[in-house]
């Protein structure tokens, strides 16, 4: 039996500010050393300040974990030293005078499975270390632009049986974080985790550093392969804290051996409690966006898209809101069509996705002609990789491509009778059975590439065999 229990930790990559004074919150780009001040460098007489927005993003993600928020939220001192942390003490949070941490217990549902959440706390993330040189010759550098940005920690419950529930899980959290707005986990350092894997009742392994959604889940099947194979051999698996190097992609022993430290928490004086009223929770769930699950129903129920491609467009924001924006009901189910089974594979990474010209507009216009006939399923896939390259309007691509479907009834006529002429057997029984009348149809149709208007095309040969 496996028991994993994980500690995420992930930046609110969206504030404007750090988590207690003006420095940007987006550290990223900056010289070494160049978004810093005096309070998240912790020189003497600097005085903190809450943001207002961390706290009120903890709360929503809290809200949205299904976890309980306190009447009074409290920070603490965490002491260490540490050369990333130039207060020698971080500021977190600690449930010691009953629960002061922005969210409670709460849950995530892994279909079936109830993934059960501790706590989730705000806190202030490190600055960074960098090592250079050689091992002999070994120089330690600290970069603080990092110090102070805001970090939300979610604590499990000790649920997850395999790895690939882990997967389900940070597929979740990811989605709704982007999905509130709060933060995009797939940025560089964004999102850290620890995990605590035991097998069969045994002693608890916890694994330090996995600087990645995706190699939490590496991480958790290396751990459980190490432990299972000791475990086939009758050896003793020591309790211990292990690393994961993100190179090599396995985890290694400690070279110190760790000891429980006594971090000497205690309350955060220069930052008051803060109390929860009700007008701010009403505020929140007022402005808290639809959640994934009310949009899946809401595509499927009320717009006709079927059910695994309302799945697909509901989980991810940027998609959902193209989709939003684009569609007017009738044309829905042709514009979640388009979306999931085209601009999907043209848009397939960050980058294609910023580069991306389409737009709302775009998509709308593509699917109305589609549906009007205007234009042919295949030739609509053409123009939607044009529109996403150079961002033209369906008429001038259209017409620079010449992808219209053909409805001049003489132009397709020619055609028709060419078909006719060369066809005589299939015409002898197109005469005695309908459905043999495609045949001829789909002859036309690949002469004119497909543009030929469906329906023009088989009126107009039903007229020249005289069914
Ligand atoms: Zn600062």
């Amino acid at each position: 039996m496996i028991k994993i229990g994980l500690e995420i930790h992930c930046q609110l990559t969206n504030l404007e500010s750090k988590l207690l004074c003006t420095c940007k919150a987006d550290y990223r780009g900056f010289g070494t050393n160049e978004n810093i001040c005096p309070v998240c460098m912790g020189l003497p007489g600097s005085l903190p300040r809450l943001n207002r927005e961390a706290v009120k993003n903890a709360m929503m993600i809290a809200m949205a974990l299904n976890c309980t928020v306190p009447e009074k939220i409290a920070f603490f001192r965490k002491n260490y030293f540490y050369p990333d942390l130039p207060k020698n003490f971080q500021i977190t949070q600690l449930n010691i005078y009953g629960p002061t941490s922005v969210g409670g217990p709460g849950y995530v549902m892994l279909g079936k499975k109830k993934i059960g959440l501790l706590r989730i706390q705000l806190e202030e993330d490190p600055g960074r270390i960098i090592y250079e040189g050689t091992s002999k010759n070994m120089v330690t550098l600290v970069d603080y632009n990092r110090a102070g940005t805001p970090l939300v920690e979610i604590v499990t419950e000790p649920d997850f049986e395999s790895p690939r529930q882990i997967r389900e899980f940070v597929n979740i959290l990811s989605d709704l974080f982007e999905n509130l707005g709060v933060a995009d986990p797939s940025l560089e350092g964004a999102m850290r985790a620890d995990a605590n894997i035991s097998i069969h009742g045994g002693k608890r392994v916890e694994i330090k550093n996995i600087g990645s959604f995706h190699d939490l889940e590496k991480a958790a099947h290396f751990e459980i392969t190490r432990q299972e194979s000791l475990h086939s051999r009758d050896m003793e698996i020591a309790q211990e804290t292990r690393h994961w190097d993100d190179q090599r992609k396995i985890t290694t022993s400690s070279r110190s051996k760790e000891e429980a430290l006594d971090y000497r928490y205690f309350l955060e004086g220069d930052i008051p409690w803060v109390r929860v009223e009700q007008d701010l929770m009403d505020e929140l769930r007022s402005e808290m966006p639809e959640s994934i699950s009310s949009k899946r129903g809401r595509y499927v129920s009320e717009l006709g898209v079927p059910d695994q491609v309302a799945d697909v467009l509901s989980s991810d924001k940027f998609y959902s809101d193209l989709f939003e924006k684009s569609q007017t009901g009738s044309n829905a189910k042709e514009i979640a069509n388009l979306i999931t089974t085209d601009l999907m594979g043209l848009v397939d990474t960050r980058e294609k996705r910023t580069a991306s010209k389409v737009t709302a507009t775009h998509l709308r216009d593509l699917a109305d002609s589609i549906l009007a006939g205007r234009i042919s399923r295949s030739s609509a896939k053409d123009a939607l990789y044009e529109m996403v390259k150079s961002g033209k309007d369906l008429d001038q691509v259209v017409s620079e491509m010449d992808l219209g479907n053909v409805s001049d009834e003489s132009e397709i006529e020619k055609v028709v009778l060419a078909v006719v002429a060369k066809e005589p057997l299939a015409v002898e029984q197109a005469r005695e059975d309908p459905k043999a009348l495609n045949y001829l149809v789909g002859k036309v149709m690949k002469i004119t590439r497909g543009k030929a208007d469906p329906q023009i095309t088989m009126s107009l040969v039903k007229k020249a065999i005289n069914v």
